[in-house]
């Protein structure tokens, strides 16, 4: 049977895992947080403290013994060489090193197959950057999923303070816009809306409205009678 496949692409903080963890709930998916994958491998350089060139990042890659699995709580926990990096792999300087890393192609080739299989294997919501236009250029819905700047800073900013860090408002903007240059400037699949992709805006919509608005643009487009998880 060919699975259903769903792609969410956008900037970081516009929502995208939190949202698109509660639709797979919703529709009985699996939910795939791409970044978390990427943010792992960004995690090994760190703490080997590998230069950030990618022919040193490369010769890394075919030692990494990453895993992920789904807990109880059906959340996705990621493992580096058996130990459970979940938390590990949100700090900020990993974020820093993630976004570097993930520019180089021969990171996201190694990664390409694992998402690829996952999907193969059953019906997912999957988001990242490059999920509509590479990963899954056949998705049965393509999601691009943005807000302002100053909205994904703000949203940043209170998951930090909620985690118990420290964070500044200015700073976290600054860094906001510099991941999104990153993410978008690099040659290697750059985050870009696929044209195919529907954009949905977060920026003056709560949780509640964002999910409701999602929820019912994938129902339709998929043909998802409401109260059935499947098709
Ligand atoms: O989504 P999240 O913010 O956790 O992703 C962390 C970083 O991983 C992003 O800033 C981006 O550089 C990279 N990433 C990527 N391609 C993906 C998912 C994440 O390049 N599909």
């Amino acid at each position: 049977m060919q699975h259903r496949s769903i792609a969410i692409d956008g900037p970081s903080g516009a929502g995208k895992s939190t949202l698109a963890r509660r639709l797979a709930q919703a529709l009985g998916y699996l939910y795939v947080d791409t970044g978390a994958i990427y943010r792992t491998v960004g995690l090994a350089a760190y703490r080997e403290q590998i230069p950030l060139e990618e022919e040193a990042v490369a010769r890394l890659l075919p030692s990494l013994d990453i895993k992920m699995c789904y807990g109880e709580d059906g959340l996705q926990h990621m493992f580096l060489h058996g130990e459970d990096v979940t938390e590990a792999i949100r700090q900020h300087e990993v974020s820093d090193y993630t976004s570097t890393v993930s520019a180089f192609p021969a990171v996201r080739s190694f990664l390409l197959d694992m998402q690829r299989r996952l999907a193969r294997e059953q019906d997912v919501i999957m988001d990242g950057r490059d999920i509509g236009t590479v990963v899954l250029p056949q998705a049965d819905l393509k999601i691009f999923l943005t807000a302002s700047p100053q909205a994904r800073a703000r949203r940043r900013c209170l998951e930090l303070r909620q985690r118990g860090q420290q964070a500044d408002e200015g700073q976290v903007l600054r860094d906001v816009l510099e991941r999104d240059r990153r993410d978008m400037e690099r040659e290697s699949a750059p985050l870009r809306q696929s044209d195919d992709a529907v954009v949905v805006d977060t920026t003056q919509k709560d949780l509640e409205e964002s999910f409701a608005v999602m929820l019912a643009l994938i129902r339709r487009t998929l043909n998802i009678e409401e109260g059935h998880s499947h098709v």
